[in-house]
């Protein structure tokens, strides 16, 4: 099984297609749930699959530290180690570094750092982050990039750029092609249209697997973010997969996948599942709210996840209230049901070429209800 991307349909800018690789196939749009340290967190491997995920996400930064790559490489891989024989995503570990990690230096050959863990010291390079990504036997390798930070100058935008397209370079030729594995190059220069053109003209030139989109969602709001994509998105090639980072809310995934986007992964379902937030079809509700003591009724009645189901919103909030695991375990997997399910509609309403119609409804549902706390706004 070799790795590609066939296209299936375009309605506008937004594509369906399916992703093909060696742990299998992933129909596209496609949300990647965070499985941070080799877990999704407060998930066992078949609640995950149960919302109907087909790949996920591990990061580079946490593996490293612990268990190691060579310890992970020894006790089989990520797949067997984590029971997701699917497909599998691997950050390239410099987004975390310069997020989490502690003394950080970086320059032309790679990031020095010190874990926050235990103060270890560290180096990250292009080929180390590649090497590490192998042993972990991510289906997906991503290169070692800069995500710029946001608000830069044109000067620094475009040095962080350069160092990013030749760390790309670098990055490819530590790469171990194997059939069925693909590596993806990232796009970066910040909020400049010429920096966008640029970055992708350097790495379409490095034929890489897939293409994705960095540096956005770091501030730029929702507006500079889509006219980023609609720069970006058409100079990718049309048959090779394009992922958006580290985004994002359901409204921009909706706006993301007009603008010709593929595949996601974000913290905010994970995350806001952990502190009493769910995304539902009519908004954002937070069940720490005591107008939900005595309700009775299903989180989001269209949602077939466990929490929905068999629970109420009364039972959801008291274990909230209670600080009970099984809380953030229910709306964890409520909250990627909610995103699965949106990409699933996503994907036929394009297939079906409908797919601005399925948007607008999508979001009249969100202001169907009298706006609840926090309701159809962004969140954590
Ligand atoms: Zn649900």
């Amino acid at each position: 099984m070799s790795f590609s991307y066939q296209l299936q349909a375009t309605d506008g800018a937004a594509r369906a297609g399916t992703l093909s690789t060696a742990h299998g196939d992933v129909p596209t749009p496609t949300f990647m749930a965070v499985g941070t340290a080799g877990t999704v967190k407060a998930m066992t491997a078949d609640a995950v699959r149960a919302t109907g995920a087909k790949i996920v996400l591990g990061n580079t930064y946490h593996l490293m530290l612990r268990p190691t790559a060579e310890r992970v490489a020894r006790l089989g891989g990520l797949h067997k180690l984590m029971d997701w024989p699917g497909p599998i995503l691997t950050d390239s570990g410099g987004f975390q570094v310069m997020s989490l990690a502690k003394l950080r230096k970086m320059d032309e050959a790679g990031v020095t750092f010190r874990s926050h863990i235990d103060g270890s010291k560290h180096h990250l390079s292009p080929e180390r982050s590649t090497e590490i990504q192998y042993l972990l036997d991510a289906t997906i390798t991503m290169v070692l990039d800069e995500c710029t930070p946001h608000p830069a100058t044109h000067e620094e935008a475009a040095k962080s750029m350069q160092l990013t397209t030749r760390w790309a370079r670098r990055s490819r030729a530590a790469f171990t092609p194997r059939q069925g594995y693909g590596q993806f190059g990232i796009v970066q220069g910040s909020t400049y249209a010429d920096l966008r053109r640029d970055s992708a003209a350097a790495l379409t030139d490095l034929d890489f697997e897939g293409y994705a989109i960095g540096g956005l969602a770091v501030g730029e709001g929702q507006a500079m973010m889509f006219a980023m994509l609609e720069i970006t998105g058409p100079l990718l090639p049309a048959q090779k997969p394009r992922y958006l980072m580290g985004v994002g809310t359901p409204d921009d995934l909706l706006g993301s996948i007009a603008r010709g986007v593929d595949m996601f992964d974000c913290v905010m379902p994970t995350r806001a599942g952990r502190t009493a937030r769910a995304f539902t079809s009519a908004g954002i509700f937070n069940l720490r709210n005591a107008r939900f003591i005595d309700d009775d009724t299903p989180l989001d009645p269209h949602c077939g996840c466990l929490a929905c189901s068999r629970h109420s919103r009364a039972y959801l909030h008291h274990l909230f209230r209670c600080e009970e695991m099984l809380g953030p375990i229910l709306l964890t997997q409520h909250n990627l049901t909610y995103y699965q399910s949106l990409m699933q509609g996503a994907r036929a309403a394009i297939l079906e070429q409908n797919y601005l119609q399925y948007c607008a409804n999508v979001r009249a549902g969100w202001n169907s209800v009298i706006p609840r706390e926090g309701g159809g706004s962004t969140t954590s």
